[in-house]
């Protein structure tokens, strides 16, 4: 499933205050919650989300001082993920110094309230970090706001999530069965065409992965590839990162866990 983004005018966000610092890319993402109250209405009424990302950014620009909200994305229960800062701009969340090596995403939990992350949120970091790698170059690492500054944030539970290294809820999901492996392997340069890469492209793209099918094997399949491989070793599916399409990176494509 791909992902479920609200975009910045879908939830009226009020313009930034100043030009964003670019970054190119990242070591990897840092996890937060809000640290507040978070009413547990919101599981009911996306409405509710909705508000507190507004409130969220009215905080950070008119308390902090910040030109924008602090945050590169936003997770909330319905699986849904507002787009704060975006891809490739510095985010403000992660605390002075730490900002340009993680992009920075939230989950609408709390340290009352609503405390546990439900699966729809869980869903909705997911693919937050995935949608980062894929198209902000956000490397591998995955970390709570904690690691490296002083505070409990994401919480208990956000951080035993992260440190388990932020599997989709229901990790047992039913074995899906690659197709035969085309026979040769599917490499960058020189570019490569025909319908099993088409089939891999179409099956990353069915991933999440922002890869359009074409047939044709080249820089963006290479990476595509390579950040699939490391992101499959960081979760327990071991890969070479070698931006090839071999064997157990065609099978893992089909095999390894999505939800
Ligand atoms: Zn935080
Ligand atoms: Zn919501």
């Amino acid at each position: 499933m791909a992902i479920d983004l609200i975009t910045r005018e879908e939830w009226r966000a009020r313009a930034p205050r100043g030009r964003y610092d670019e970054i190119s890319r990242t070591r990897g993402v840092k996890v937060h919650y809000t640290g507040g109250r978070v009413d547990p209405a919101l599981v009911e009424d996306h409405d509710l989300c909705v508000a507190l990302v507004r409130s969220i950014q009215k905080h950070h620009m008119d308390g902090n001082g910040w030109i924008d909200i602090g945050y590169s994305l936003i997770a909330c229960s319905h699986r849904k993920v507002f787009e704060g800062r975006g891809l490739h701009r510095l985010p403000a969340a992660n605390g002075p110094g730490l900002n340009a090596g993680h992009y920075a995403v939230l989950g609408l939990v709390g340290n009352s309230g609503l405390t546990v992350p439900p699966d729809g949120l869980l869903h909705g970091l997911r693919d937050a970090i995935d949608y980062l790698r894929a198209g902000g170059d956000a490397g591998p690492e995955i970390l709570g706001h904690r690691d490296g500054y002083s505070t409990d944030c994401p919480g208990e539970a956000l951080y035993g999530w992260v440190k388990r290294g932020a599997p989709r809820p229901g990790g047992g999901a039913p074995a899906v069965r690659a197709p035969a492996f085309p026979g040769r392997l599917l490499r960058y340069p020189p570019t490569m065409y025909g319908g099993d890469v088409y089939a891999w492209q179409a099956q990353m793209r069915d991933r999440g992965w922002d890869l359009i099918p074409d047939g044709v094997y080249g820089p963006r399949s290479a990476e595509v590839c390579r950040l699939f491989q490391l992101d499959s070793t960081a979760h327990g599916w071991p890969l070479v990162a070698d931006s090839i399409v071999g064997p157990a990176t065609w099978r893992a494509a089909w095999e390894r866990p999505i939800t």
